[in-house]
C-alpha cells in the first residue's frame, strides 16, 4: 500500500506542507481537506490583498524576537527554513518578492493572487488531491492509522496526518484536538487597536505621529513606533505591538486599561524644559499656538495646549511655569483610558493553540502520537504584524512536509 498523507486545512501552512511533501517524495499520496468552499482564503485577503509573505530580516535571533508567543520554538525551526528560503522558494517558481522600507515583503505584482496561483500550480503539478467542504470533526489514532470522521459522516484513513487548521477563537473549537491527547493554551485575540469611546482625542482622527512611546499603566508593557489617531481611538504599529505582547494581560483586564503616551520620546522632561526656556527667549512675542516648535502635527499641538489649559493666543514670554510643567507632562505622559478593542482587519491572529512542549521543533511531529504533525497558526506561535505569521506558516509547513516525505 502506498504511503498516504492527509493534511487538514487548505491554508498557507497546509499547502506548504502538502506541496513540499509531495515534491520530495513522489510515492506519497497527498490529500488536503478544507472545511470551507475556498482555498487559501486568508492568503487572498492578507496584507490588504497584497499578501505580506515574509519580512526582510535575515538574522534568526532578531526575527525570533518578533513572536510574543513561540520565540524559542521559531528560533529552532528557522534553522531549517528561514526568510531567505521563502524568498528563494517563491523565486524558483517565478514569484519575485520585494521589500518595502519597513521590511515587509510582498510579491512584485502587489497581488496575493500571485501567491495563490503559485501554490495551486504546485499542488496540481504534484497531483495533490483537494477535497473542499470537508470538515474534520473527529480524529482517532488506531493501530498505526489515523481515522478521520467528517461532518457529513464520511470516513477517511491515512498513515500520516498534518493538522494545519489555523487559529480558533474559542477553546471549545479545539475539543477534537484535545480529545486526541494534546493540550492547548487558551486562545485570546492579538493584533487589535484601542477603543476610546467619546475621548476628545478622537476628534483628531487621521493624525499620525511617526514615533510615540506608549505604556500600559500598571504593567511592564511599553512599545515605541508610529501611532495613528482614529475616529474610535488609537491604532498604528505601536498599539498593534502592545496588543500582541499584552494579549493575555489585556484580556484579563477585559480590555479596559489606562495608557500613557509620550508624544516626543526623544526628549525627556529636562530637555523639554530647556527647549521651552529657549523658545520663551527666542520667539518671546509669538503666540504659542502659532507654530508647534517640536515637530508634532499642528492639530495635536493645539489639542495638547488646550488639554493643558493654555490659551493658544498666549505669547511664549507669558507662559507661566505651572502651565509649562503641565504641557511637558502632557507631551511626555499623556494619560487616557482604553475601553475595548477593535480587530485589525489587515492582519488578525489568535494567540494560543497547541502547546509547544508537545511538539518536536526539528520535525513538527507530535511527541504524543507518532506520525501526527502540526503546522501554522494552530500552534501556540504568533508574531506581530509584518509578515511574521506567514513566515511561521511556511517554515512549519515545510518542516512537517520534509519530515513526512523522508520517513521510510
Ligand atoms: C485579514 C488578515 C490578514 C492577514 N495578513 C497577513 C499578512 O499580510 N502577513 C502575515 O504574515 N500574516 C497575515 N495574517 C495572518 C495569517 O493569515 C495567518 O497567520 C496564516 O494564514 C495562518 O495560516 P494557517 O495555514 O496556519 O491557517 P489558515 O490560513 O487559517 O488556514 C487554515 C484552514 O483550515 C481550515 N480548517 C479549519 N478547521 C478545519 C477542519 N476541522 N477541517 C478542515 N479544514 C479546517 C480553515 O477553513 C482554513 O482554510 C492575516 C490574517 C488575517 C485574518
Amino acid at each position: 500500500m502506498s504511503k498516504q498523507l492527509i493534511v487538514i486545512g487548505g491554508g498557507a501552512a497546509g499547502f506548504f506542507c502538502a506541496v513540499n511533501a509531495a515534491k520530495l517524495n513522489p510515492q506519497l499520496k497527498v490529500t488536503i481537506l478544507e472545511k470551507t468552499s475556498k482555498l487559501l482564503s486568508k492568503v487572498k485577503i492578507s496584507g490588504g490583498g497584497r499578501c505580506n509573505v515574509t519580512h526582510a530580516c535575515f538574522d534568526i535571533a532578531t526575527m525570533s524576537k518578533k513572536y510574543p508567543r513561540g520565540e524559542n520554538f521559531v528560533k529552532k525551526t528557522f534553522h531549517q527554513f528561514f526568510t531567505m528560503d521563502t524568498i528563494k522558494w517563491f523565486e524558483e517558481r517565478d514569484v519575485k518578492l520585494k521589500a518595502e522600507e519597513d521590511g515587509r515583503m510582498f510579491p512584485i505584482t502587489d497581488s496575493s493572487q500571485t501567491i495563490i496561483d503559485c501554490l495551486m500550480k504546485e499542488a496540481n503539478k504534484y497531483g495533490i488531491e483537494i477535497m473542499m467542504n470537508a470538515e474534520v470533526k473527529n480524529v482517532a489514532f488506531k493501530g498505526n492509522q489515523f481515522e478521520l470522521k467528517l461532518s457529513d459522516s464520511r470516513l477517511l484513513a491515512s498513515g500520516y496526518l498534518c493538522i494545519a487548521s489555523g487559529g480558533y477563537p474559542k477553546s471549545s473549537m479545539f475539543n477534537w484536538l484535545t480529545e486526541l491527547g494534546h493540550s492547548i493554551e487558551d486562545p485570546v485575540p492579538s493584533l487589535f487597536t484601542f477603543n476610546m469611546p467619546s475621548n476628545p482625542i478622537t476628534k483628531l482622527m487621521g493624525i499620525s505621529v511617526q514615533k510615540a512611546r506608549v505604556k500600559i499603566t500598571g504593567t511592564k508593557l511599553e512599545q515605541e513606533g508610529p501611532l495613528l489617531i482614529t475616529h474610535w481611538g488609537m491604532s498604528g504599529p505601536v498599539t498593534l505591538r502592545l496588543s500582541a505582547w499584552g494579549a493575555r494581560e489585556l484580556k484579563e483586564k477585559n480590555w479596559e486599561f489606562g495608557i500613557s503616551v509620550n508624544w516626543l520620546p526623544d526628549y525627556n522632561e529636562q530637555q523639554l524644559a530647556k527647549q521651552f526656556q529657549f523658545l520663551r527667549f527666542e520667539i518671546a512675542t509669538q503666540k504659542v499656538g502659532n507654530k508647534n516648535p517640536l515637530g508634532l502635527p499642528q492639530r495635536l499641538w493645539e489639542f495638547l495646549l488646550d488639554h493643558s489649559g493654555i490659551n493658544k493666543d498666549k505669547r511664549w514670554a507669558d507662559l507661566s511655569a505651572k502651565e509649562q510643567n503641565k504641557l511637558i507632562r502632557n507631551l511626555n505622559a499623556f494619560e487616557c483610558n482604553v475601553k475595548g478593542k477593535t480587530t485589525f482587519k489587515e492582519e488578525f491572529v489568535t494567540a494560543g493553540g497547541i502547546r509547544l512542549n508537545e511538539i518536536d521543533a526539528n520535525t513538527m511531529m507530535s511527541k504524543k502520537i507518532p506520525n501526527l504533525f502540526f503546522a501554522g497558526e494552530i500552534l501556540n506561535v504568533d508574531g506581530i504584524t509584518g509578515g511574521f505569521n506567514f513566515q511561521h506558516a511556511w517554515t512549519s509547513g515545510y518542516i512537517a512536509g520534509k519530515t513526512i516525505a523522508g520517513i521510510k
